[in-house]
């Protein structure tokens, strides 16, 4: 009865309390910042967003299907959630980002994909609220079909901290009021996790294998541009590990390009039977060079014939236009 009253004297003097006085805004209008969505063309291809934790994951676990995807018009976009300057035995900080940056460029222009970089140290990334937002966002503004990640139980610990960060984003991409300022995915993306040897708690499990024999050269081609990485020895190289010259350059270039067709052989050989499953018996058995995925629980769960039109590469498959 006091309350009748009270309510009564309020919206008489104007004072309606909050929930009387707004009044939602329908979806349509809506302020949507003009820089809030990527300008892909709305062509009905498929929008794939891979996370790597440093310049150089992304290239090393979904180079392949990357190429794949780009050959046939789809978009793929690669995030280093990292900037990599660490990741070299001899120099490190600005100049070094600024080099990993240019050589993921380098990288993205032979496989066809768009590439980016946050600007996070290298070796620091924290799985904080502000970085979930970040990744949130990235996912929503590319509108992604497709999210590609490391399992969060992995050696590195921003390999693993970016898993989490993905998967903290997995339900909030669809949650319109989180990060309001950028519109939420439209249907909750599939998530996927990029293959890893890792055994504790669980091994990873392939449920899509992909032969990327068409691709292999494209890929290695993509990847021994990452001169800091592969040819001068990563973070933990040494002084003098290889022949400066270019004669010695060239020759490690060659090793790397080897070491890495021999990579994606092993996921073949490990894989094989998936292979034969996806590809059929003849196909599946020679396919010589792979990329794998697990499904992730959270995110949509896609069913077989899906999984058939978010990779299009498998025989009779029912592409997406
Ligand atoms: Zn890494």
């Amino acid at each position: 009865m006091r309350l009748r009253l009270w309510l009564c004297i309020a919206i008489t003097i104007g004072l309606a309390p909050t929930s009387f006085a707004q009044e939602a805004v329908p979806p349509e209008m809506a302020y949507i910042p003009p820089t809030a969505l990527e300008q892909i063309p709305d062509d009905g291809k498929l929008r794939v967003i891979v996370f790597g934790a440093h310049p150089d994951d992304c290239e090393i676990r979904s180079g392949g299907c990357g190429a794949l995807w780009a050959t046939q018009g789809h978009h793929v976009k690669f995030v280093s959630v990292t900037n990599g300057d660490i990741g070299h035995w001899q120099m490190a900080g600005g100049p070094l980002a600024q080099r990993r940056y240019a050589e993921v460029q380098a990288a993205a222009g032979v496989l066809g994909v768009t590439t980016d970089v946050l600007d996070i140290h290298d070796g620091e990334l924290e799985p904080t609220l502000e970085n979930r937002r970040t990744i949130t966002r990235l996912i929503r503004r590319w509108q992604a079909d497709v999210v590609i990640a490391h399992r969060p139980n992995d050696y590195h610990p921003d390999h693993r901290y970016t898993g989490v960060l993905v998967q903290d984003s997995a339900y909030m991409v669809a949650v319109p009021f989180f990060c309001p300022d950028t519109p939420p995915v439209r249907g909750n993306p599939v998530f996927l996790y990029s293959e890893d040897s890792f055994e504790r708690p669980n091994p990873f499990r392939a449920d899509i294998v992909v032969a990327i024999d068409d691709v292999i050269d494209q890929k290695v081609d993509a990847l021994v541009l990452m001169e800091s990485q592969f040819i001068e020895g990563g973070a933990l190289g040494y002084l003098n590990p290889y022949d400066n010259s270019e004669e010695g350059r060239a020759k490690r270039r060659e090793q790397a390009r080897e070491g890495f067709k021999r990579r994606a052989g092993r996921s073949a050989d490990r894989f094989r039977d998936k292979l034969i499953e996806l590809y059929g018996e003849e196909k599946g058995k020679q396919v010589k060079y792979a990329e794998a995925y697990e499904v992730c629980e959270y995110g949509r769960r896609p069913s077989k014939d899906e999984i058939r039109q978010l990779f299009p590469f498998y025989p009779q498959a029912e592409t997406k236009k």
